[in-house]
């Protein structure tokens, strides 16, 4: 261990200093959670024929006190790797339960979307707050569904399909996020029952660029149609993308165009008011 040392040495310190900044991240998630310090924003989506919300999707954003506003990016991953981030899963659960809670003229159909890790599906503690939803307000679940992506229907199959089988009776539905970016989305559709897919947004924004991405999103529209599950376009930032879509009979739709992630007040502000409204405004 004498020579060659000191190379060594300063290899394994920045592994050791990268390593050591995901772990204090992981050690702030715990009191982050105590103080409240993660937000819900919502973005909303829209119905693409009749122009109106019908849902929304919730995104975390972390409020740090010493690193300030972190996007789900920079620490979801590092949960990820440090096993921990079904509690983060736990509490954005949580939140949407409240927000579907203290949301009291919401539409009877509304649906609340939010993302769970592999981990998160997984995880009996939440499973035993979602049982005791179904038990005490089965209602709330009515208006929430669960995004998901190939990453958790790889993890176990056995156990995912059983999960899904129990979530989906206890009225939660199921969506399969990002899809056509993993290896073997269309086999995924056949070992397992979703209520919606949710085309990865480079679909959308290759479409300008050519590249036959109107025949694609065409397919995987149809393909959802002919399951008879519902495709929800995501990222639509203009208005050539949103008018392809309509034609090409999607149903649902999510992006920019529409609205970015919205503080809670502002989502139900917009929520009264028609997409195409926002969009006329926006001068686009
Ligand atoms: P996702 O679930 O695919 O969420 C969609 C992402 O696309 C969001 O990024 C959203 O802000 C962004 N987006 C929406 N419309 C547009 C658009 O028109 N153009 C572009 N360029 N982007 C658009 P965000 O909020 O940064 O979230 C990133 C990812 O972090 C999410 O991808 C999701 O995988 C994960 N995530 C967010 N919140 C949670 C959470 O509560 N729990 C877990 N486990 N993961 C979460
Ligand atoms: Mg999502
Ligand atoms: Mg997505
Ligand atoms: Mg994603």
């Amino acid at each position: 261990a004498k020579f060659n040392g000191k190379n060594q040495v300063k290899v394994y310190k920045s592994d050791c200093e990268q390593a050591t900044a995901s772990y204090k991240l992981a050690l702030d998630l715990i009191p982050a959670v105590e103080q409240d310090q993660f937000v819900l924003h919502f973005q909303p989506i829209v119905c693409l024929e009749k122009d109106t919300i019908i849902a929304a999707e919730a995104l975390v954003r972390w409020n740090h006190p010493e690193h300030g506003f972190i996007p789900p990016d920079k620490f979801i991953p590092e949960f990820e790797k440090n096993g921990c981030i079904a509690i983060l899963d736990e509490y954005v659960f949580k939140q949407a339960i409240v927000f579907i809670e203290r949301w009291e003229d919401k539409p009877e159909e509304f649906r609340l979307s939010i993302n769970l890790s592999s981990a998160g599906f997984a995880s009996e503690v939440i499973k035993s707050h979602i049982k005791h939803y179904w038990q005490t307000a089965p209602n709330l679940l009515k208006h929430i569904t669960l995004e998901i992506t190939e990453q958790t229907l790889v993890n176990n199959v056995k156990q995912t399909q059983k999960n899904m089988q129990l979530y989906r009776e206890m009225g939660l539905k199921i969506s399969l996020d990002d899809f056509g970016t993993g290896y073997s989305s269309l086999s995924y559709l056949h070992m397992f029952t979703f209520d919606s897919l949710k085309i990865d947004r480079s679909f959308v924004s290759s479409y300008e660029a050519g590249h036959n991405s109107s025949t694609i999103l065409e397919s995987i529209i149809n393909l959802a149609n002919s399951i008879g599950i519902n495709a929800i376009a995501e990222g639509i930032e203009t208005q050539e993308q949103y008018k392809l879509l309509q034609k090409l009979g999607g149903n649902y739709g999510q992006g920019f165009l529409m609205a970015k992630p919205l503080i809670e007040e502002d989502f139900v502000t917009a929520s009264t008011q028609s997409p195409r409204f926002w969009i006329k405004n926006k001068g686009a």
